[in-house]
């Protein structure tokens, strides 16, 4: 099993999912909601979006823009189950349990982090 800093730099090696990087304002929301609040945003989309069994709309849940978790859903491919997949081996058609939507979280944050102190 991969580390969080081995997961981040294999991401790095894709040019689309390095591709993504968290705008001005994202960084000034992040700063005025602080981390906390953003983690709980990240674990309440993950849990609602990525997490249940059966999504409709797999692939297409997860906005380019609009909230700095989206942004880094996109750039650590933990915006479908079909990334999920492609990326992390977790199988599709399958609720995520408690164990996952943590660490999935926890690359958000990790990835987060790497974007505000560059
Ligand atoms: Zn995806």
């Amino acid at each position: 099993m991969q580390t969080i800093d081995e997961a981040l730099d294999k991401l790095q090696t894709s040019k689309f999912r390095s591709s993504f990087h968290l705008k001005e304002k994202d960084k000034a929301y992040i700063r005025d909601k602080g981390m906390d609040t953003i983690r709980q945003h990240a674990t309440d989309f993950i849990t609602t979006r990525l997490a249940p069994e059966v999504i409709p709309n797999d692939g297409k849940q997860t906005p380019m823009k609009g909230h700095p978790v989206f942004i880094a859903q996109h750039a650590t491919a933990c915006c479908c189950r079909g990334c999920l997949y492609k990326w992390y081996k977790v199988k599709p058609d399958k609720a995520l349990t408690e164990v996952q939507i943590n660490k999935i979280v926890n690359l958000i944050m990790a990835w987060i982090d790497r974007e505000i102190n560059a």
